[in-house]
């Protein structure tokens, strides 16, 4: 153990041979100095990380999300470096319209996976949680026990961005939790529009949580999104709702005979569970590691997390691409002028996109790019 400074030495007496632990840790002492942000070295994050300090584990989350320009080169070298540590989770998607219960399953699902000696990481992608102020996630007291567990870690979505932006940002944010020793990795999703497509391009295992006893209409559920589920799991499973939720389940598994094969050679499990009083729960947990062995054999798994990769990869050159173009003054001017040019039947579109792009690849070639 490295020698410390007076300065910070314990009051305690060393009795030799005993090595002590640093009197003082050097992650709280920047925090207690104020400015803590600035006061991580880039060792500071990594060990942090390693460690599994979950502050320091949400600072460097801070800076994935942020759009400075010092904070970004921080979290890309924090990134590089906790990216050999990562990839050991199971990857799970969840996803469900408002109300079905995904809190509550999350919350119980995971205490469970908690008492099974996982460590659960839970993250949130909610497009539009910036104009609804967070509509999932946002108040951690849905999930009351498990935000309190030191074997979890809970992150709203990011409250700003574009959903290519958000999805992003959580598989990057998922490489940190995975180095930091989390070993399942939930993603959570509101069931409405494109971010369940966007969750399911970063995970092992989508879910679908249902009601049983409402239509798939009432339920807001794509039947594209159901042929994207590993499987559909009817909550609410208890009281009343019991009769309910074991007709809705025959019918969904007869239903599911009809769907097309998945890419993995998995077919989809309807079951059911209630997340109040935890019936079903272990099973869900059995289905995922049915499904874990499966992939694995045929290897779909590692093949697709490299699609995944692979994916991401041109996704963010294509972003990265349209970003830069659209930057440039030169460019925005022509494109205003062609606009003006199409409106008046003098260009057609075809030759104006032509004009816009060669005019920008000259700007490129001739190294004359101009950015705002
Ligand atoms: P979310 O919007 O999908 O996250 O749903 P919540 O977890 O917030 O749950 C919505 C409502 O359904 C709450 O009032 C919960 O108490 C209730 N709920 C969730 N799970 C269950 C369950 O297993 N059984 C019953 N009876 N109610 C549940």
């Amino acid at each position: 153990m490295p020698e410390e400074s007076n300065e910070f030495k314990s009051a305690l007496e060393v009795k030799s041979g005993v090595n002590q632990p640093p009197a003082v840790n050097r992650l709280a002492l920047a925090k207690l100095k104020g400015k803590r942000k600035s006061l991580y070295t880039l060792d500071d994050y990594i060990t942090g990380i390693r460690e599994g300090n979950r502050t320091v584990l949400s600072q460097a989350i801070t800076l994935i999300e942020s759009s400075l320009p010092e904070h970004q080169v921080l979290a890309q070298q924090i990134l590089t470096h906790c990216l050999p540590f990562s990839g050991n989770s199971i990857r799970l998607g969840i996803t469900g319209v408002p109300g079905v219960g995904k809190s509550s399953f999350i919350e119980s699902f995971g205490m469970f996976l908690i008492s099974r000696g996982r460590k659960v990481a839970v993250l949130a992608i909610d497009p539009s949680s910036s104009k609804s102020r967070g509509s999932i996630l946002g108040d951690k007291t849905r999930m009351e026990q498990l935000s309190m567990s030191p074997d979890s870690f809970i992150r709203p979505s990011p409250s700003a961005g574009s959903l290519g932006g958000v999805a992003r940002k959580t598989r990057e944010t998922m490489v940190l939790c995975e180095a930091a020793g989390f070993d399942v990795v939930i993603v959570e999703t509101v069931g409405v529009g494109q971010s369940e497509i966007a969750v399911h391009s970063m995970v092992d295992f989508f879910l679908l949580l249902m009601i049983a006893g409402a239509g798939d209409e009432l339920q807001g559920i794509k039947r594209g999104i159901m042929e994207m589920a590993d499987a559909i799991i009817f909550n609410k499973a208890d009281g009343d709702n019991m009769r309910r939720t074991h007709a809705a389940l025959s019918e969904m598994r007869s239903v599911l005979h009809f769907f097309h094969p998945s890419e993995s050679g998995w077919s989809p499990v309807a079951d059911s569970c209630s997340a109040h009083s935890g019936e079903g729960i272990p099973r869900i947990w059995e289905i995922i590691e049915e499904y874990m062995q499966f992939t694995h054999a045929n290897n779909f798994f590692n093949q697709n997390r490299l699609n995944q990769s692979l994916q991401l990869m041109h996704q963010t050159i294509e972003t990265s691409l349209i970003g830069h173009f659209y930057k440039q003054k030169g460019i925005k001017k022509l494109i205003r002028q062609l606009e003006q040019d199409l409106k008046n039947g003098t260009v057609s579109a075809y030759t104006a996109a032509s004009m816009v792009v060669e005019s920008y690849l000259d700007q490129s070639y001739s190294g004359r790019i101009d950015n705002e």
